[in-house]
């Protein structure tokens, strides 16, 4: 299957790696759009949320996850933004569900 995050996560492809665990994989975006910028990623290939389906362990891994990256990267006091696109219209654009994990700024409170 031609998917990059696929490849990622059999190592074909390198990441600089914030969290792993059997379920999911965590690294740090290639293109960052704040000065902490992660990817959680489930390492079983899921194309977006409305994929997930009966799998209702992976969103809580996912979750897990995401809280020790926080903790990793001392955001989880202050906080973050999670952002999970979808489809066209959401504006994903890698066909692998990932959670953007954005932190170390202040963001405002609109979208
Ligand atoms: P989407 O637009 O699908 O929500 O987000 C895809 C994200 O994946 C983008 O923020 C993009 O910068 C990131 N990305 C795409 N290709 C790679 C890659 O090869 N390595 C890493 N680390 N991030 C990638
Ligand atoms: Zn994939």
């Amino acid at each position: 299957m031609d998917c990059i995050f696929c490849k990622i996560i059999a190592g074909e492809i390198p990441c600089d790696k914030v969290y792993e665990d059997e379920k999911v994989l965590c690294f740090n975006d290639i293109a960052p759009k704040a000065p902490i910028h992660v990817l959680a990623v489930p390492k079983k290939h899921t194309a977006n949320l409305l994929e997930v389906g009966d799998d209702k362990e992976m969103l809580n891994d996912i979750n897990y996850a995401i809280k020790k990256v926080a903790e990793k990267m001392n955001i989880a006091e202050n906080g973050f933004k999670t952002v999970i696109n979808t489809g066209t219209d959401g504006g994903q654009s890698v066909n692998h569900l990932h959670f953007h994990i954005l932190g170390g700024k202040k963001f405002g409170e609109d979208l």
